[in-house]
């Protein structure tokens, strides 16, 4: 049986920062050949390692102003003095060719999305408690003290957002919440009402 087209689904998820978000995502994308992340536009400087294109486009304020302004976002939200947002071309893309989407946004794009995309999964990773969190952020050594309280006194308003998502996840083992996020993109790439082209072609089949 040739497979039949699903229509793609948009994993949308978010976490304090020093959570894991990024590694944990990372290793999905690895783990599920046919799930793409989605590469936001941002107006943070790239840490090192990051590559633009790859981990984020780099742009200036006045770049990213010109797309809020030309409608092409299709969400951006302010994040610990940074401006972050998605590209609509890049949804729009996605959806037409049935490709399957993964977000790593903040709780302020995610709301924005809830309302046009009702479809999406919503997932929000926790990490095991804030003594963890913050060593998590300490150890990455990525950002200066003053980012990383800004980012700390910042995680308690975004984990009070996590209730309203549709999945919550703690990263305390890593394999553990690895396995759980796998599990959730199985499981939703299996609902039925996402499945329905599979039904018309057998029953077309079947009246052969
Ligand atoms: P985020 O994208 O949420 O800001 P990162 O993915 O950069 O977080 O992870 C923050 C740090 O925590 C990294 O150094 C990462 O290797 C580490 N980390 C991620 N998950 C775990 C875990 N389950 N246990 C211990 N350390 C972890
Ligand atoms: P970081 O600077 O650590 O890469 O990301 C900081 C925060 O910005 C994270 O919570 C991340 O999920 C969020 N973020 C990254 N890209 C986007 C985006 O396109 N839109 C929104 N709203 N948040 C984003």
């Amino acid at each position: 049986m040739n497979k039949a087209k699903r229509e793609g689904v948009i994993f949308v998820v978010s976490a304090p920062s020093g959570a894991g978000k990024t590694t944990l995502c990372r290793e999905l994308i690895d783990r599920f050949a046919d799930l793409r992340q989605s590469v936001s536009f941002t107006t943070r400087q790239a840490r090192a390692g990051e590559v633009d294109g790859v981990d984020y486009h780099f742009v200036d304020k006045a770049d990213f102003h010109r797309m809020v302004n030309a409608g092409q976002l299709a969400e951006w939200a302010e994040v610990h003095g940074n401006c972050y947002g998605t590209s609509l071309a890049t949804l729009e893309q996605a959806a037409e060719q049935g490709v399957d989407l993964l977000l790593d946004i903040d709780f302020q794009g995610a709301t924005q999305l809830k309302k046009n995309y009702r479809h999406g999964v919503f997932v929000f990773i926790l990490p095991p408690n804030f003594a963890e969190l913050e060593r998590r952020l300490r150890g990455r050594d990525t950002d200066t003290d003053e980012v990383i309280s800004k980012r700390l006194k910042n995680a308690e308003r975004e984990i009070s957002e996590a209730g309203w998502y549709d999945y919550l996840v703690v990263n305390d083992d890593f394999q553990t919440a690895l396995g759980e996020l796998s599990a959730i993109v199985t499981a939703e790439r299996c609902r039925s009402q996402r499945n329905g082209a599979i039904l018309t072609e057998l029953k077309i089949k079947g009246e052969d």
